[in-house]
């Protein structure tokens, strides 16, 4: 499987990195030895002063597809869940500041949190859901899918232009504002519409 990531998805996180508003969806890729295996801590690594957390809703896709029209994009997938796209910030500013790619401040070991999966059909308006991350008992990241710049269906039509999409697929469809900084013994859990759907420990 591959984790699809977007970034700048948010107007308010655009604002808070300073970052110029996209004319297209910035898209980048997480291999899967990213996935940080469930019940296991999140271990800070060496490379990295300052690891952000960054809360995303997620889209798993359940068939195999390319070239997806939008008005079709909702039948490749029936499961959302909530994670977390950790990103070494020091080392993507450097990288950014070079112009290279963000790879290895995105895709190293750990940096996806996958939460539990629920069904769609939980939800009455897909684009009207609302997020949290909660750390150390205080919520520091606050969204709702109605402010995404693409939603969840314009976004499987453009990435499928570029990337087929294939069953076990994971989209990561961007972070809201209050990204920040873990330390070790922060105790992180991600919250869609009052569910718990996944907590992870800081080493
Ligand atoms: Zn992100």
């Amino acid at each position: 499987m591959k984790i699809i990531c977007i970034g700048r998805n948010y107007t308010d996180h655009i604002k808070e990195l300073s970052n110029a508003r996209p004319e297209s969806p910035v898209i980048f890729i997480k291999p899967d030895s990213a996935v940080l295996p469930k019940e296991q801590d999140f271990y800070i690594p060496d490379f990295s002063n300052n690891i952000h957390y960054e809360v995303e809703v997620l889209v798993k896709i359940k068939k195999v597809g390319k070239h997806i029209e939008e008005q079709f994009a909702s039948k490749y997938y029936d499961e959302i869940s909530l994670g977390i796209d950790f990103t070494a910030r020091d080392l993507q500013a450097q990288l950014k500041e070079k112009g290279l790619p963000w790879e290895k401040a995105k895709g190293f070991d750990g940096a996806a949190v996958i939460g539990h999966w629920v069904d769609k059909s939980k939800f009455g308006d897909l684009n009207n859901i609302n997020f949290a991350l909660v750390k150390n008992g205080k919520t520091v990241q606050k969204g709702n899918t109605s402010l995404m710049l693409w939603k969840i269906d314009a976004l499987i039509a453009y990435v499928s232009t570029f990337f087929m999409l294939k069953k076990g697929d994971v989209i990561f469809t961007g972070t809201p504002a209050g990204v920040g900084k873990i330390e070790s013994n922060d105790y992180l859990s991600g919250v869609l519409e009052e569910q718990e759907l996944f907590t992870v420990k800081i080493k």
